[in-house]
């Protein structure tokens, strides 16, 4: 048994650190105060001259038994907690979030629902290489009883002496297809002066991975009237995800849908490391849809179907992936797009799991 001593030092210290809580507490509330004013006055939340002046300050006023160090560790520790709390409170306040809206935002294509618990496949070429190409692949998804077909017309490619795309051509191509299939379709735009003429041509426009934090690109999606595909970005947190889709709907445009689509890590053994726990946070976190794209994400056929019921059991409202007629004279992502016997043995494992 502790000694008697013993005993009432210890309680000293419970009490000590009921007061310390209590006090810690307090010290959060002015904080959370301090963080709306902030907010109010546009000025950033880190202040780091400040945070040095109170360092130097409680330095100045330490008479031990901890050493400074140790005094400035503790300080940090608590000032480090309060900009986390300043930021969970502002993101709170972020127009995408579902503290902002509880009821899931569903994106609106003539009849067609994403968002709605009912997930969508989204399939397509890479490339808009012709028309006869794209037609092909309208008439498979047609008959597959798909609604949504994407294909690239502004083609982001790591080397600039790789195949472009075709351009405003390729949109053409696109709204020829989709109108004769009754195809809805979704084409990513890279420059902002090409949304409004988008507009004109595809119902969905996409905002790819490389360019989620393009933000005049971001500003111009945000001013029209169309829904917006966004793609996490190659090596995007999902707060700064967030806050690529936050740039669209803080300017009117509130029909966005995020797409994980893999990020970048060591492994090797696919294109991009598909994470899956982006998918039921960003559904909890936020009430637009997410979807994932299998084919960007992995890079691999072999598991592409299992991901894809991986991302629909996590809460995934929709799947994309790229299918070509003839995917090794593809003039883009040949390795991983599925031909269209791939593509129909892709959708029956999907289907045969309930989740599609
Ligand atoms: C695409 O979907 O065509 C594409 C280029 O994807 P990402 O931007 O995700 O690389
Ligand atoms: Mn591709």
């Amino acid at each position: 048994m502790a000694p008697k001593n013993l005993k009432q030092m210890r309680s000293q210290l419970d009490k000590i650190n009921l007061q310390l809580l209590e006090l810690l507490s307090e010290r959060a509330r002015i904080v959370q105060a301090i963080g709306r004013e902030k907010e109010k006055q546009g000025v950033p939340r880190f202040d780091p001259v400040r945070e040095r002046d109170m360092l130097d300050e409680l330095v100045a006023s330490n008479k031990g038994p901890f050493s400074h160090e140790t005094v400035r560790h503790l300080f940090k520790q608590i000032f480090q907690a309060s900009l986390t709390l300043q930021q969970e409170e502002h993101i709170k306040h972020l127009l995408v979030s579902r503290k902002k809206r509880r009821e899931d935002t569903i994106v609106q294509l003539d009849g067609i629902a994403i968002g709605d618990g009912k997930p969508v496949l989204i399939a397509g070429p890479c490339s808009v290489e012709s028309l006869e190409q794209v037609r092909q692949v309208a008439s498979v998804l047609k008959q597959t009883g798909i609604s949504v077909m994407r294909g690239g017309a502004f083609k982001p490619r790591t080397s600039p002496y790789d195949f472009q795309g075709l351009g405003v051509e390729g949109l053409k191509i696109l709204k020829e297809a989709g109108s004769e299939f009754g195809l809805k379709t979704i084409s990513e735009i890279v420059d902002p002066s090409h949304i409004p003429l988008a507009c004109d041509y595809i119902d969905v426009i996409q905002i790819g991975a490389r360019n989620m934090q393009n933000f005049e690109l971001l500003k111009a999606a945000g001013d029209v009237r169309k829904p917006i595909l966004l793609k996490r970005g190659l090596a995007a947190t999902l707060d700064e995800f967030l806050h690529a889709a936050e740039y669209i709907v803080s300017r009117g445009n509130t029909q966005v849908m995020l797409i994980e689509r893999g990020i970048r890590t060591y492994e090797k053994a696919t294109r991009n490391t598909l994470d899956i726990s982006a998918v039921p946070i960003l559904k909890q976190e936020s009430h637009l849809p997410v979807l994932v794209d299998v084919t960007h994400s992995t890079g691999r056929k072999d598991i592409m179907a299992a991901c894809a019921k991986a991302a629909l059991a996590a809460g995934a409202d929709g799947i994309m992936v790229e299918v070509h007629p003839d995917p090794a004279t593809a003039l883009s992502d040949a390795a991983q797009q599925l031909n269209f016997e791939e593509f129909a043995r892709f959708l029956a494992e999907v289907k045969k799991s309930g989740l599609l």
